[in-house]
């Protein structure tokens, strides 16, 4: 019993009940895809996955290819049934300028079907090309740009959310990129947002203008929940822990697996306190 205090303390992300041990709970499988331009994607599947398997009861298959094309085809998506067996598929890859209606729809009918999903970053600048907002319509937003990069002031606008639980009123990040909304879809529901700035040319300050942009939302998108942010172009800003655990929360939600407190449901919470 000590030693589930200790756990329970440390991680404080998780109840003693909610702990991995229940003997008939299988672990989420997750599919995490990336690769493509312009980010540090084969060290953030690792911050990823690790990051969430310290807090929540997952499996991984990864996923990379593509090197830094933006034109590369996931190999995985030409099949019919690519996300059968998996729990989840997280998305955090840049492929824009990827037009192909039919294979861009293979990818969709998975999550319409009920694959619930996590969309990251760039993923929301894949398949920009397209010229439909049938992509846009999944991830729950629009988005084809970003400004130059200065801190965030994320603000929890949805405190009462499970997947938000803990999330701080504010969090300033580094310097990041904020994605521009040009538009969320009625099918989502935001839960933070940060303030576009500008820089003041004689004081080098970044002031806030009045351009406000979702960065944490959720979305249903036929039978498949999603859970979208346009955080993080920076590692560090990750390995944060707010990141990590709205993430791993947000899995869980997605999986139908994360109560109403934000605690994981019972065998959900870290395989690893088992042993
Ligand atoms: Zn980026």
């Amino acid at each position: 019993m000590k030693y589930l205090t200790f756990i329970a303390a440390t991680l404080s992300f998780v109840s003693a009940a909610s702990l991995g041990f229940g003997a008939d709970v299988q672990p989420l499988k997750a599919l995490y895809i990336t690769g493509g331009c312009c980010h540090d994607y084969t060290k953030q599947k690792l911050i990823i996955s690790e990051g969430v398997s310290a807090r929540a009861n997952v499996t991984w298959e990864i996923v990379q290819e593509g090197g830094n094309a933006t034109k590369h085809r996931v190999s995985l998506y030409e099949k019919p049934g690519w996300s059968k067996g998996y729990d989840i598929v997280v998305h955090n890859e840049c492929f824009a300028d990827i037009e192909d209606p039919a294979f861009i729809e293979n990818v969709l009918a998975e999550h319409r079907n009920g694959t619930p999903a996590v969309v990251i970053h760039c993923t929301m600048h894949t398949f920009r090309s397209l010229k439909t907002d049938d992509w846009r319509e999944f991830l729950g937003v629009k988005t084809t740009h970003h400004g130059p990069q200065h801190p965030l002031d994320v603000r929890n606008l949805k405190a009462e959310s499970p997947i938000m639980q803990g999330f701080p009123e504010v969090w300033t990040t580094i310097n990041e990129e904020l994605y521009a909304i040009d538009k969320v879809f009625p099918t989502a529901t935001v839960l933070a947002s940060a303030m576009e700035k500008k820089q003041d040319k004689a004081t080098g300050k970044w002031v806030d203008t009045t351009k406000d942009n979702p960065v944490v939302w959720v979305n249903q998108y036929g039978k498949g929940r999603v859970l979208g942010t346009t955080l993080a172009h920076n590692n560090v800003t990750m390995q944060n822990t707010n990141y990590m655990n709205m993430m791993a929360r947000g899995i869980l939600w997605a999986c139908d697996k994360l109560d109403e407190k934000g605690q994981p449901k019972p065998g959900y919470g870290p395989a690893k306190s088992a042993q």
